[in-house]
C-alpha cells in the first residue's frame, strides 16, 4: 500500500515530527472541553486573537473569538469580501467520552471510599477497569468561586481508577455478552482507604472531604454544582517502534480540532472569504444543549459580527450561512486488520493515506447522515489537488453493520454547503486512540487549503 510516507521529502518529515511533539503537548493540556477551550484561546491571543465582545468594530484581517461559557469557541478571520459571501468554515468537537462524576457521588463501603460515576459518549464499559485515571473538571460554588480540579496527571499526583474483577473468581462474568460484563452502575471510581481517626461513622468517606476541604476548600454538598470528568490519566505518547503513531486519549476529536485551529492561526494572509473554526461541545450525545452545536451561540456570533462590521440584518445573517462551505473536521475510522472485516477495503480510511473525506455517514440506509453534494466534493478535490493535498474518500465500515455521525448535518441543516473531513483513528471512544504523524500534518495541511482556496 502506497502512503504519505513514501514520498516524503526529509524536510517534510521534519515538520511532520515536529507538528506531532505540538499536538501532543497540545493534548496533554486540554483533555476535557473546558480545557481545551481555555488552551485554545491562549494560542489565539498569542496570535492577536480578540474577545469580539470587546471589540467595537470589525474589518478584513481582524481576528476574534467568540467564548460560548468556557466549553465551546468560535474563532474567526475576517475576509476581505463582505460576510454576506460566506465564510470557510473547520468544525471540530473538542469532549470526548469519558465517566462523569455524579451529583451526589461520594460513599464509604467496606473500608473503601468511592465515587460514582454516569458514563458520557459512547463507551466499551469494560475498558475503563484497571486503568490509571484522573479526575479534570471544576466545582462551582454558592459564593460563585470556580475551583479548578486537575488531579492524576503531574508525575507524583495520585492516580484513582475502578477495580476489575479477579479472574479467579470470574467465571460467570466471562460468559457475559461485551455491553454487560462491566455494568455502567458499577464504574465506581476508588478514592480512598485511610480512616479519619476519631470518626465513628464512614471515617474513610470524611478523611476524603476533610482532604477535599483542606486542598481545595469544598464541602460534599458541592458536588451538587461541579463538573468532574474522570479520564485516563497520563500523557500522549509516540506509538510503534518507528514513533509514527499517535497513542493518546481522546483523539476523537481533539486531533481534528487542533489542526483546524492551527489551520486557522497559521493562516498568513488576509483570506478572500472571512475563516471560522468552530470547536464544540456535546457532539457524543448529540449536540444539543446551548454548548452543542445545535445551540443558537454560531449564529447568534454571526449576528454580532455582522453588527461589528455595520453590515448586520437578519437577511445577511442568513446569506452569510448560505454562502458558507464547511469541513466537519471529525476522525474517521481507520482501517483495522485485526478487524477486516467490518471494513469494506476499496472505501475504507487507511493510516497514512491523508485526510478522509466521508460524503455520508449515518447507518443502515444513511439514516441520520450528511450527504455532500456532488458538485462541492467536485471543487473540493479542485481545492486539494491544487495545494498538492493527500486525500482519501471512505465509509464507516461495511453496509449495515453500524453506523456514526458527527455536527456536519446541523451546519448543512443551515443551508451551507458541509462535507466531513477528518483524520483516521485506530481504537476510536477506547481509553487510548491511535493516529498516524502523517494524517495529523496531511490534515493540517488539506484544513488550510481549504480556508485559504475554496470559494
Ligand atoms: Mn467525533
Ligand atoms: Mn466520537
Amino acid at each position: 500500500m502506497k502512503t504519505v510516507w513514501d514520498k516524503m521529502s526529509d524536510a517534510k518529515m521534519k515538520k511532520v515530527m515536529r507538528f506531532a511533539e505540538d499536538y501532543k503537548d497540545f493534548l496533554n493540556r486540554g483533555k476535557t472541553e473546558r480545557e481545551q477551550v481555555r488552551e485554545s484561546i491562549k494560542e489565539a491571543e498569542k496570535k492577536g486573537y480578540k474577545n469580539l465582545f470587546e471589540t467595537e468594530h470589525l474589518k478584513a484581517g481582524d481576528k476574534v473569538y467568540v467564548n460560548n461559557r468556557n466549553k465551546s469557541l468560535c474563532l474567526f478571520v475576517i475576509g476581505k469580501k463582505p460576510l454576506k459571501e460566506g465564510m470557510n468554515i473547520l468544525g471540530a468537537h473538542i469532549e470526548s467520552p469519558r465517566l462523569d462524576i455524579k451529583q451526589n457521588p461520594l460513599y464509604e463501603e467496606s473500608g473503601i471510599a468511592l465515587l460514582d460515576t454516569h458514563y458520557y459518549g459512547g463507551i466499551k464499559k469494560y475498558q475503563w477497569v484497571a486503568q490509571p485515571l484522573a479526575l479534570h473538571g471544576v466545582v462551582c460554588k454558592k459564593d460563585g468561586t470556580v475551583v479548578d480540579i486537575c488531579i492524576g496527571e503531574k508525575d507524583d499526583d495520585p492516580v484513582v481508577g475502578i477495580s476489575d474483577l479477579l479472574i479467579h473468581l470470574a467465571q460467570e462474568q466471562m460468559k457475559k455478552p461485551g455491553a454487560t460484563v462491566v455494568e455502567g452502575e458499577d464504574l465506581n471510581i476508588t478514592v480512598g482507604s485511610l480512616p479519619l481517626k476519631g470518626k465513628k461513622e464512614n471515617p474513610v468517606k470524611e478523611n476524603v472531604l476533610a482532604l477535599l476541604k483542606e486542598k481545595y476548600d469544598i464541602e460534599e454538598d458541592d458536588f451538587i454544582s461541579a463538573e468532574i470528568e474522570v479520564v485516563p490519566a497520563g500523557k500522549a505518547r509516540d506509538y510503534g517502534l518507528d514513533r509514527s503513531m499517535v497513542f493518546a486519549y481522546g483523539q476523537d476529536d481533539k486531533i481534528c480540532a487542533y489542526t483546524s485551529l492551527m489551520a486557522l492561526l497559521d493562516s498568513e494572509d488576509v483570506p478572500e472569504r472571512t475563516s471560522c473554526c468552530i470547536l464544540v461541545d456535546k457532539e457524543e450525545v448529540g449536540s444539543q444543549g446551548n454548548t452543542g452545536m445545535q445551540s443558537a451561540f454560531f449564529e447568534n456570533a454571526i449576528a454580532e459580527m455582522l453588527d461589528r462590521a455595520g453590515e448586520y440584518s437578519e437577511l445577511n445573517v442568513r446569506r452569510c450561512l448560505t454562502n458558507s462551505r464547511m469541513l466537519s473536521s471529525d476522525v474517521s475510522a481507520g482501517f483495522d486488520p485485526n478487524y477486516a472485516s467490518v471494513f469494506e477495503s476499496k472505501n475504507a480510511a487507511y493510516l497514512g493515506k491523508g485526510i478522509v473525506f466521508n460524503k455520508y455517514t449515518g447507518a443502515r440506509g444513511k439514516s441520520g447522515c450528511n450527504d455532500a453534494n456532488a458538485e462541492f466534493i467536485g471543487k473540493l478535490r479542485h481545492v486539494m489537488d491544487k495545494n498538492k493535498i493527500a486525500f482519501q474518500t471512505a465509509e464507516l465500515g461495511r453496509v449495515d453493520v453500524g453506523g456514526g455521525g458527527t455536527i456536519a448535518y446541523i451546519l448543512a441543516n443551515l443551508n451551507m454547503d458541509v462535507i466531513d473531513a477528518g483524520i483516521a483513528v485506530q481504537n476510536m471512544h477506547a481509553c487510548y486512540e491511535v493516529s498516524s504523524k502523517a494524517d495529523l500534518y496531511e490534515g493540517y495541511l488539506a484544513y488550510k487549503a481549504f480556508l485559504k482556496d475554496m470559494d
